[in-house]
């Protein structure tokens, strides 16, 4: 049955070789249980998703009640319907600073798609039509639609069918080079396409699919200096950071920082239903609003989709209501606690990180030198099949040189849990270990 179903990232005997494969029929808490009823944790909460858990059924039950009263209208023009103004108000309240409006969309990638567009408009109508740039980083993944897979910084998401669309440029990101190089980049970047053609800086507060890479604590507000100076948009896509995952409501919180624009996603809804947006500041939205002319016509059909709005609102009640971002930093600390103690006992681990439940583990041939395995004997993708036959699903991150095991437990991961998962990777890295000379 499986193979009517189109992998679109790569061939299907390619899919076959690749890595383990699993069909989930359950999920409950923070485990999923497969259609041969094998369980496993969610270490990756389902690619960055499911913050509240897995099986939540208040969630099942707000979705139920809005589809009985009204399953769907249009959320944006001259009419729309409560749950998406409800959001909107509440996620406005969550966000930092003044991001007060918000532009609802059905998934990340046509978030990043929307904050372009918003910041190449805000500036068309500010008589500044020749700023349409956009800045992003190598390593960056900001979503697979023609705008955001330009944005995206892994060449691999540009072969094949991915075309890139022009006006897109990217920078060097502070891993393995500190804070002043990094910035220096997008100055010289700055400098020599000429600022008055920059509309916007986009960066994800930490590199998810890139390897989860956590900027150094004074990156960010070098960022914001540095836009401020050129007078360019900063726009932030905190579609995996946002809504708790780093032990903050949004991942830029921990820096102090407030950006221009905010993309998210996932999170919002735990992945329950599909749903995005942008918040925008209120500099941003005044002028917006008050232009009367030069309307841009852009929304999709289901952005702010009744029922995703209404599990929106739960999922956020609940991750309230339930200190969830607070258990997901104090669980992030265990986490890395318990990274370090394995990083004590076997010698294949490098650098190991968490913010929040947002981490990672680096597998390398010398950990004194960082020396990293060569491609072909490349250990994440063993390690994460070794995990996979002991029950924990996570993620390997392999392009180019890298060798990394991501992780992004459900944010209700209690202590208990954290200290089986961490087990659990230690056996499975020591049973690799055991299989590989150095
Ligand atoms: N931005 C980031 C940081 C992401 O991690 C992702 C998805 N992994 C996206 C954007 C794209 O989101 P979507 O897949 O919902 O389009």
């Amino acid at each position: 049955d499986k193979n009517h179903f189109i992998h679109p990232t790569s061939s299907i005997k390619e899919q076959q070789e690749a890595g383990p494969k699993c069909i989930f029929e359950e999920g409950n808490g923070i485990y999923l249980k497969d259609i041969d009823g094998k369980e496993y944790i969610d270490a990756m909460s389902s690619l960055w998703n499911v913050n509240i858990g897995h099986g939540r059924k208040e969630l099942a039950q707000a979705a139920e009640e809005q589809m009985s009263k009204l399953a769907f209208s249009s959320a944006f023009s001259t009419f729309s319907h409560e749950p998406a103004i409800r959001l909107a108000k509440k996620i406005a309240g969550l966000t930092p600073g003044d991001l007060n409006a918000v532009f609802l969309t059905s998934g990340g990638s046509e978030s990043n798609d929307s904050a372009f567009k918003l910041a190449r408009h805000y500036w068309m109508i500010s008589g500044k039509p020749e700023r349409r740039k956009i800045i992003s980083r190598k390593k960056a993944y900001h979503g697979v639609s023609a705008g955001a897979t330009s944005a995206t910084g892994i060449p691999e998401f540009w072969k094949m069918g991915g075309m890139l669309v022009p006006d897109f440029l990217h920078v060097e990101t502070p891993y393995e080079i500190g804070t002043e190089e990094a910035i220096n980049s997008i100055r010289k970047m700055i400098e020599q396409e000429g600022p008055e053609t920059i509309a916007a800086f986009l960066a994800e507060p930490v590199q998810g699919a890139g390897g989860v890479i956590i900027p150094p604590d004074d990156y960010f507000r070098g960022v914001r200096k540095l836009c401020d100076e050129y007078g360019i948009l900063f726009i932030a896509d905190e579609v995996i950071t946002g809504f708790g995952r780093t032990g903050k409501m949004f991942g830029l919180e921990h820096w102090d920082v407030v950006p221009d624009m905010m993309t998210f996603a996932k999170g919002v809804t735990s992945g329950y239903f599909p749903l995005g947006g942008v918040a925008v500041s209120d500099s941003i939205h005044d002028v917006l609003k008050e232009h009367s002319t030069g309307t841009l016509f852009h929304g999709f059909t289901y952005s702010g989709h009744p029922a995703a709005s209404a599990v929106a609102l739960k999922n956020i009640e609940i991750i309230e209501n339930e200190g969830l971002v607070e258990n997901a930093q104090k669980m992030g600390e265990e986490l890395l606690k318990g990274f370090r103690q394995i990083k004590e006992q076997i010698d294949i681990v490098g650098d190991v990180r968490s913010i929040g439940l947002l981490g990672a583990v680096e597998l390398v041939a010398n950990p004194d030198t960082n020396k990293r395995f060569t491609p072909e004997r490349k250990v994440a993708a063993k390690v994460i099949q070794a995990l996979h036959d002991r029950g924990v699903i996570c993620r390997a991150v392999t392009y180019d040189s890298t060798d990394i095991i991501a992780f992004a437990p459900p944010l209700i991961i209690t202590r208990e849990q954290v200290n089986d998962l961490v087990q659990t990777l230690h056996d499975a890295i020591l049973e690799v270990r055991k299989t590989i000379t150095i």
